[in-house]
């Protein structure tokens, strides 16, 4: 079986935010006070979790992305972590991590084989990487990116939030740690989140001007999308480099008409789109006498849930959702 939503977009990837803590709190993201979490009880367990993934692959759903919150950051993570490389059927498992606990999974992901990583780091400055991050240590994040790359993992991205005044003035470094590196540098647009955004919406800065500061001392080659993990990015390389350069324009340029993913909130909800559009509440399904049936009609009710391009308005709980 495979789902196909309303508008003949076909659904094969879900992100699954496994909490919604965090061991950092970036200025964009939550604010310093911390958040009211959820009762640990409304979080859906390891166990309730396979079974959706489970389900998932038997509805065409081949690839699956961890996130959070911080993902490593959960108890016990490496169960999970280990579980889901048994499942049989999923073709691609991806994790989306602050890395700060990324040493001490990272041979675990290894032995399972099917883990491609996206890391975040926002700026190379010790001192502004803890600004960002409220209290991060920048050297924890850079050592767990060596050991990626010294295990060999393939398709590794570092995401950057691009935030004009606070790390443009980095863009330039950023994209040039792929000249040696086998790595995807990207860059996503900042999103301001909520009405009481946590950084302003002036530090917005579109796909089209950082890929001008970046070009302006650099050759840039647009490159054909990779088959796997390229999503909505535009691709590039600086002539001669290992890596590459990628440019999320959520923001300048939706990319909807394309977006095959649903995401499965830490609470049990699969909500279709990040920022808009509805939820189902899968939790209620499971933890009720849950049948095949019940299952794959909440997942398909969740797919034609999906707008068609969603609204700009970025009222999403990230740390539920996870980016
Ligand atoms: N803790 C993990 C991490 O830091 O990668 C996973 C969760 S985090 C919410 C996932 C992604 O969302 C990160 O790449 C983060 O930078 C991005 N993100 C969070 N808030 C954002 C915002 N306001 N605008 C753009 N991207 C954002």
């Amino acid at each position: 079986m495979n789902i196909v939503d309303k508008y003949l977009r076909h659904i094969d990837r879900l992100r699954i935010s496994v909490t919604e803590l965090c061991n950092l709190r970036c200025v964009y993201c939550r604010p310093e006070s911390g958040l009211e979490l959820s009762q640990h009880t409304d979080i859906l367990t390891y166990e309730e979790i396979l079974t959706l993934v489970q389900h998932a692959v038997k509805l065409g759903i081949k690839s699956f992305r961890l996130t959070g919150g911080e993902p490593l950051y959960r108890r016990g993570i490496e169960y999970l972590l280990k579980k889901l490389g048994e499942i049989q059927g999923i073709e691609d498992l991806a994790i989306t991590t602050n890395g700060i606990c990324l040493k001490k999974y990272v041979k675990i992901m290894k032995e399972v084989g099917l883990y491609r990583l996206n890391i975040s780091l926002d700026s190379l400055d010790p001192a502004k990487f803890e600004r960002i991050t409220r209290g991060g240590n920048l050297q924890d994040v850079l050592d767990g990116i060596e050991e990626v790359l010294n295990l060999g993992f393939k398709n590794t991205k570092i995401n950057v939030v691009a935030m004009k005044g606070v790390n443009d003035d980095e863009f330039e470094e950023f994209a040039r740690l792929t000249l040696e590196r086998d790595v995807e540098v990207r860059f996503i647009e900042y999103m301001a989140m909520n009405k009481e955004s946590l950084v302003s919406e002036d530090k917005f800065i579109p796909m089209s001007d950082i890929i001008e500061i970046i070009a302006k001392n650099n050759e840039l080659i647009a490159l054909p999308k990779p088959k796997l993990g390229s999503g909505a990015a535009k691709i590039y390389k600086i002539k001669g480099a290992m890596g590459k350069l990628g440019f999320v324009s959520a923001v300048s340029q939706p990319f909807c008409n394309s977006c095959n993913r649903l995401r499965l909130t830490s609470d049990g909800k699969i909500r279709s789109c990040l920022l808009s559009g509805g939820e189902v509440d899968l939790k209620a399904i499971l933890r009720n006498n849950p049948t095949e049936e019940k299952l794959t009609e909440a997942f398909i009710r969740a797919a034609n849930l999906k707008p068609p391009v969603h609204s700009g308005k970025g009222h999403v709980i990230m740390h539920q959702v996870g980016g």
